[in-house]
């Protein structure tokens, strides 16, 4: 046994650490009893410890550093130099963070994750703030334990979008920010259009039925994955095996759990098609938060809220619900999924004013990080960017400051990925179609394999092999921008609002 090989059978173990940690987190979030929650979070506390101390021992360090000397002599290119290199860096990274500071900052979140569920429902943000209070001193002392060479923000942003700093996205946000406003305001100038076919009664099971329906032909493999209810709807990945997806219905509005559920189903398409050969060694996952997002984007935006998707596919959702979108032409549906109207919820929000969701949470979050504003000043200071970026405030916390659980979990650095997701997404589908022209003219004949094909083979496969940028790089021959995302969004709705 060489000790590359060593090293791979103690990633297999913390995997399967892992793996239960996972496990226990999505049972919390979709059937635990409200009373469980305490217990919970100290089980998962103790696992979460547990796999961090096997995965930052002075035997684990050692063993890294053997395989090291071992992949010096192997192609760069080869699994086993990637294995040892990605978990050379998760070493360095992790062993920064302190055994009992790990498992405090995992209770400290599986409590604040409890407690706005409960503050949300009551819409009362007072009894969330001590929980926000102590997420955002464990943010400052993993900003302090990771270090940082440009601004604090860079080491929270680390943890979801490896090597990217805070000045990088910024730059990006700054090319973006200005063409929605302008959107935005040209659209706002326009007719508005009807959404209200959107919200008549829409039975919940029909609703899944059709969902099922659809990601069924995307290629979700339900052998290896399922859908739960939950609050905030997220998926979960167990290893390729095991890839879920949660929905939340609500009977008075279609495109919530619809296009929720494919985006869902977008993140775990990609989980499910992480290559065979990287199984349980610690790279079998997702890229980075905004790879991720860019795959739940592609299914759910340019996919799901598509002419050519809707035209193949508008009937079966009629046939859905007798009776009650006959008087709706396809489209009437389109543009009343595609409308832009700034709203109170991120993630029920458009794709043109999303952008600006994610912009005024970013600016947040690293007030709240450098203490530019204080905790409890945190609903006024969101409800004053809300009415200067979209110009509505929200009636309630529950529907401003609080309606995200990202701040409760330990999400803080998270919010731009969504964002860096959107442009991404657009990047890789236009290169998909410039590369595979097909694609285009199989969507609207209700096929999918053409463009399950494309990213199965050119991004889903290699996991987290690669770091984001190589990754991008790799994809599409170009690192992250955003001038494809700015064109589509021009293009598409230049056309739908005849600007
Ligand atoms: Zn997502």
């Amino acid at each position: 046994m060489s000790i590359i090989d060593d090293l791979k059978t103690e990633l297999a173990s913390i995997s399967n650490l892992a793996h239960a940690v996972e496990v226990l987190c999505w049972d919390r979030d979709t059937y635990m009893p409200e009373g469980g929650a305490r217990q919970r979070a100290s089980a998962i506390s103790e696992l979460a410890a547990f796999t961090h101390a096997r995965a930052t021992s002075d035997a684990f360090g050692t063993l890294v550093a053997g395989a090291q000397r071992e992949a010096d002599s192997l192609a760069e290119d080869s699994v086993d130099f990637l294995i040892v290199r990605m978990s050379a860096y998760d070493y360095e990274r992790l062993k920064k963070l302190p055994n009992a500071f790990v498992a405090e900052s995992s209770e400290a979140h599986s409590l604040a994750q409890s407690a706005w569920v409960d503050a949300k429902g009551k819409s009362d943000f007072a009894a969330f703030a001590p929980h926000l209070e102590k997420n955002l001193q464990i943010s400052r002392r993993t900003v302090e334990y990771y270090g940082y060479v440009d601004q604090p923000y860079d080491a929270l942003l680390g943890q979801f979008e490896p090597k990217m700093l805070t000045k990088d996205v910024q730059k990006l946000f700054d090319q973006v920010r200005p063409v929605v406003v302008d959107l935005v305001r040209k659209i706002s100038q326009r007719p508005p259009v009807d959404r209200s076919p959107l919200f008549r009664n829409f039975d919940e099971g029909a609703q899944e039925r059709f969902a099922v329906e659809a990601i069924t032909r995307f290629g979700y493999d339900f052998r290896r994955g399922r859908i739960d209810r939950t609050v905030h709807p997220f998926e979960v990945s167990f290893g390729r095996d095991d890839c879920r997806i949660t929905t939340k219905y609500n009977v008075n509005d279609l495109p919530s759990a619809l296009l929720g559920t494919i985006h869902e189903c977008g993140h775990a398409m990609y989980e499910q098609n992480i290559g065979e050969d990287i199984r349980n060694t610690g790279i079998d996952n997702g890229c980075s938060n905004s790879v991720h997002e860019s795959q739940s984007r592609l299914w759910e935006n340019l996919v799901g809220r598509s002419e050519s998707f809707w035209r193949r596919m508008y009937p079966s959702l009629q046939a859905q619900f007798p009776g009650v979108l006959d008087d709706v032409s396809l489209d009437w549906f389109v543009r009343a999924i595609n409308t832009v109207q700034p709203s109170l919820i991120r993630i029920e929000s458009d794709e043109v004013t999303y952008n600006l969701h994610i912009i005024l949470r970013f600016e947040l979050e690293q007030d709240l990080l450098m203490d530019r504003i204080n905790v409890k000043d945190a609903p006024e200071a969101w409800n004053a960017k809300m009415q200067e970026y979209l110009g509505i405030t929200p009636p309630s916390d529950a529907e401003g400051v609080l309606q995200d659980v990202h701040w409760a979990m330990g999400g803080m650095g998270y919010f731009p990925t969504y964002s860096l997701g959107n442009f991404l997404s657009v990047q890789l589908y236009d290169t998909a179609l410039e590369q595979e022209p097909a694609i285009g003219r199989d969507i609207a004949q209700g096929e999918y394999g053409s463009l399950f094909n494309w990213l199965e083979r050119n991004l889903w496969r290699y996991g987290r092999r690669y770091f984001p940028q190589e990754t991008i790089v790799r994809a599409t021959g170009r690192p992250l921008e955003t001038g494809p995302y700015i064109a589509y969004l021009q293009r598409k709705f230049g056309a739908l609002y005849g600007l």
